[in-house]
């Protein structure tokens, strides 16, 4: 008798589910029993994009020390595709629903026996009934009810501190004239010889015609649970007390800023957001952090990463591609697809792109408010975006682009999920970097050679599309500046001649 006819199920880990909460029963998630594990290394996935190297290395990283964790209760298997490596297993198979439509269409169709979706604080149940009948998904209203649903920062049924938002208290600008916030640098990963043989691999890989963008250089995200919890520990210790009143603050010279680096361990599945918010508040507290620090940092993990997580399955499978309200077909420029950094002269643009080509990561504002911000000035077609965002990042993962590229930086939905864009001229970046500073552009001039394309950018974009923003109840302000420029006709000429080379 095989395994499959006695009823041996085998569970198949995606390489986005490598924590021990992917494993055992739904009512006891963790508690495995030493069940038997099936990674798959699917060459074919990395051939889809043209992924960071970084992050191919991360994945592969990844899926390779899980699998010597689990040693020979893991079957792993190396192939071309999922369905080749799913008939060369005999057991039945189960698996954690997965994290992209795509994915999920493939479980089912390869017969595998799908339990509810794990990893998230919320369940996509209690998402159901918080947005039913709900003209609004606010992403304040989410959050305050995860809140209340999980007592999390709650005492007595109210937030505690007395205040549900402390967002206020986190907008600081870097300080004065400081090149870095003068932090200890972060408890880097030690590579080991499964980095080496990754490397290798991939060194390989190339040679045979799979093409990569970016720098693999020394690892600087967690890819085992116990290099995960070290960050987590460092983070706490180091920088979460920063982390709230810089959130949005950047510097040339010091990309981490006060931020934790945990996207790559929690989108990897290595830790579970709960454990995460847990020690942050538990331990934050008794520290002595103050709560604008815990709270924001919850506010980002419980509030912002489940609830674009829920989005993606809300607004569908056609919401990427089928999204582009703002009429956008701009074809991304290869400077910006290659991450050519050093071919761009304004230095808010050419330090995003050099963090993205040197690391494939860069802290929230540098994502929305410089790159986002730019491809929405610049017409950038919403799904290119979308892809070049998913290729690029380290912890790029399709649930988590749509809601933040399609809907938060590129506004291409038509406001079902931001209210406005998150357009900004040059000003909001002068205020929150020193990206400024020595820049060939000057962020207060509109017109002439030191214009900075930034800000010339926000307003020939609030110019091409100004019919729909003065009847926008947020957007009719810059509409109505944009009437008063007397220099309106010249910026919008002059972005027009600029095109798309490096500005
Ligand atoms: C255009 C754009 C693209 C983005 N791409 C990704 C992506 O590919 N993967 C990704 O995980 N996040 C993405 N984000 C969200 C956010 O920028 C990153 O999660 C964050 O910069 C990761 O660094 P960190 O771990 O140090 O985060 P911290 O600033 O320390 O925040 C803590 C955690 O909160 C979560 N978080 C915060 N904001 C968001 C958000 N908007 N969406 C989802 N999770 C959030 C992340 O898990 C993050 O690790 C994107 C945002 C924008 C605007």
């Amino acid at each position: 008798m095989d395994r499959a006819s006695a009823g041996v199920t085998r569970r198949w880990l995606f390489a986005d589910q490598l924590g021990p909460h992917f494993l055992g029963p739904p009512e006891r998630p963790g508690d495995d029993g030493r069940e038997e594990v099936l990674l798959v290394e699917s060459r074919a996935a990395f051939a889809r994009r043209r992924y960071h190297r970084a992050k191919a290395h991360l994945v592969l990283s990844a899926l390779r020390h899980r699998a010597a964790e689990l040693g020979d209760r893991c079957t792993y298997v190396r192939a071309e595709g999922y369905a080749e490596a799913v008939a060369s297993v005999r057991e039945e198979l189960s698996v954690v629903d997965p994290t992209s439509w795509g994915a999920r269409a493939l479980v089912r169709r390869l017969g595998a026996h799908v339990l509810p979706s794990r990893g998230f604080v919320t369940s996509e149940a209690d998402f159901a009934r918080w947005a039913e009948g709900r003209r609004h998904l606010r992403q304040e209203d989410f959050y305050r009810d995860a809140r209340q649903r999980t007592g999390i920062l709650m005492v007595d049924g109210q937030p505690v501190g007395g205040r549900w938002n402390l967002d206020a208290d986190n907008r600081l600008p870097p300080p004065r004239g400081a090149a870095t916030l003068g932090l200890p640098e972060p408890r880097w990963p030690v590579e080991d010889d499964i980095d080496a043989g990754v490397r290798e691999d991939l060194d390989r890989w190339e040679r045979e015609g799979l093409s990569f963008v970016g720098r693999d250089g020394p690892r600087r995200f967690a890819a085992s649970r116990e290099e995960a919890l070290a960050c987590l520990q460092d983070f706490i210790e180091h920088r979460l007390a920063d982390f709230g009143p810089y959130e949005d603050a950047a510097l040339t010279g010091d990309w981490p800023m006060a931020h934790s680096l945990l996207s790559v361990p929690l989108n990897l599945g290595l830790l579970h957001p709960l454990e995460v918010i847990d020690r942050v508040v538990a331990e934050g507290s008794a520290r002595g952090v103050p709560l604008n620090s815990i709270e924001g940092f919850v506010r980002q993990v419980m509030g912002w990463r489940d609830y674009v997580w829920h989005l993606y399955w809300h607004f569908g499978p056609d919401y990427v591609t089928g999204s582009n309200a703002l009429g956008a077909t701009t074809p991304l420029p290869a400077w910006f697809a290659d991450l050519a950094a050093d071919d761009v002269r304004a230095r808010c643009l050419s330090t995003a792109l050099a963090e993205v080509r040197d690391r494939g990561w860069n802290h929230h504002i540098l994502r929305l408010m410089v790159l986002g911000n730019w491809a929405l000035q610049r017409g950038y077609e919403p799904r290119e975006v979308t892809e070049w965002f998913t290729a690029s990042y380290v912890d790029g993962y399709p649930w988590v682009m749509a809601a933040n590229v399609v809907g938060m930086a590129l506004h291409a939905d038509g406001g079902r999920m931001a209210t406005k864009p998150y357009a900004a001229g040059g000003a909001y970046i002068k205020r929150m970097t020193d990206f400024c500073r020595g820049c060939a552009y000057r962020p207060d001039v509109r017109v002439g050679e030191s214009a900075c394309p930034v800000t010339a950018g926000y307003w020939a974009f609030i110019d091409r599309h100004v019919d729909l923003w003065s009847r926008h109840p947020r957007m009719a302000q810059p509409a109505r500046g944009l009437a008063r420029l007397a220099d309106r006709d010249a910026v919008v000429a002059q972005e027009a001649a600029r095109g798309h080379a490096p500005p």
